[in-house]
C-alpha cells in the first residue's frame, strides 16, 4: 500500500507547550492530523488510545497520493514548535545500565535483571528545546538512548507477544543532575529537573523500523562526538523490557521507556564532561532522526 516513494508515518507533538496537537511530519511541512479527518484525536497520545495510528496512515497516505485538500491545516516544519512526540505520557520509565559497552566502562557486571528507575513526566521536553541547568546543580549531562513508545494497555505481556505493545521509537536524551544523582541515593529527583527529557523529533511507528536493535546511536557536545555505539549492544532486548515491565505495572499507550545508554557518558570520562550554558548537545539515531538541545542556566 505504500507508493515507491518509501512514505514514511512520523508522528509529531507541535506547538506551544501544554498545547500540543498531533501532526504528521511530511518532508519539510506539517500536516494537523485532525484537519484530515475531524474524527482523529486531537492529540497524539490520543490517537494511541484510540488504536488509530493505522488509520491515520492510511488517511495520510491517500491525502498525500491524492488533492491534498486546501482544507488541511499544515505549517513549515522549521517555523513549528515540536514538543514530545508523546507531551502528556502518564509515566516514563528508564533502563540503567543496560548498555554492554556501558557497563564495561564502569568495569560493572552486567546486571541479571533490568534497573529500572524513572523520571517524572514533567521533564518531557520538544527535540529542540533548551535543557537548563538548575541551580542546585551544575554537574549535568546527557545520554544518548532509543526510547520506546507504548501503543496499547500493555499488563502481564509474554516476551513474544511484546513487539506488539509497541507504537513505534523515537530518539531520547536523559540527561542527569550527577551531584543530586549520587547525594540522594534515590535517582528520581536528579533525573527530573524541567528540560530533562528531550525528545523526539517524531514517533516512527514500529513497521518503519525493522529492527531496533541494530541501529547506530550518537551523541555530540558542540563538534565533540562523546558517545557512538549501535542497540545491537543492548543488554535486556526491548520485548524483554516490556514483558519484564508490564509484570509489575499496567503499560498504558503513550508510556515512555527510555532504554538505557552505550559507552561515553559524560560523568565517567576522564575528566569528566558536563553540560554548560551556551553548549549545543546533539543526539541521533539512525532511522529515526536528531535531537538538537541549547544548553542555558
Ligand atoms: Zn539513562
Amino acid at each position: 500500500l505504500r507508493p515507491s516513494g518509501g512514505w514514511k508515518l512520523r508522528l509529531v507533538s507541535y506547538g506551544e507547550r501544554g498545547k500540543e496537537r498531533a501532526g504528521l511530519l511530511l518532508g519539510e511541512e506539517i500536516v494537523d492530523v485532525s484537519s484530515i479527518d475531524g474524527s482523529f484525536p486531537s492529540t497524539v497520545r490520543g490517537i494511541l488510545e484510540a488504536g488509530r495510528v493505522a488509520d491515520v496512515a492510511s488517511a495520510a497516505e491517500a491525502w498525500e497520493a491524492g488533492d491534498r485538500a486546501s482544507r488541511t491545516t499544515s505549517i513549515a516544519a522549521r517555523e513549528a514548535r515540536l514538543g514530545a512526540p508523546v507531551p502528556d505520557a502518564s509515566k516514563v520509565i528508564c533502563l540503567g545500565l543496560n548498555y554492554a559497552d556501558h557497563a564495561r566502562e564502569q568495569q560493572k557486571e552486567p546486571p541479571a535483571a533490568p534497573l529500572l528507575f524513572a523520571k517524572a513526566p514533567s521533564a518531557l521536553s520538544g527535540p529542540h528545546d533548551e535543557i537548563a541547568i538548575p541551580k542546585q546543580d551544575e554537574r549535568v549531562d546527557c545520554e544518548a538512548e532509543l526510547a520506546v513508545v507504548i501503543g496499547r494497555i500493555s499488563r502481564n505481556v509474554a516476551r513474544g507477544e511484546a513487539m506488539n505493545s509497541v507504537a513505534g521509537y523515537m530518539v531520547f536524551n536523559d540527561v542527569s543532575a550527577r551531584t543530586i544523582q549520587r547525594g540522594d541515593r534515590q535517582w528520581f529527583r536528579g533525573k527530573s529537573f524541567d528540560t530533562f527529557a528531550p525528545c523526539g523529533p517524531a514517533l516512527v511507528t514500529r513497521d518503519e523500523v525493522p529492527d531496533p536493535h541494530s541501529l547506530a546511536i550518537a551523541s555530540y557536545i558542540n563538534e565533540m562526538p562523546l558517545q557512538s555505539s549501535r542497540t545491537s549492544e543492548l543488554i535486556f532486548d526491548i520485548p524483554y523490557v516490556i514483558s519484564y515491565i508490564s509484570q509489575a505495572m499496567t503499560l498504558l499507550p503513550g508510556d515512555v521507556i527510555a532504554t538505557g545508554t552505550p559507552a561515553g557518558v559524560g560523568v565517567f570520562r576522564d575528566p569528566p564532561v558536563f553540560l554548560k550554558p551556551g553548549d549545543t548537545v546533539t543526539i541521533e539515531i539512525e532511522s529515526l532522526g536528531r535531537l538538537v538541545s541549547r544548553v542555558v542556566a
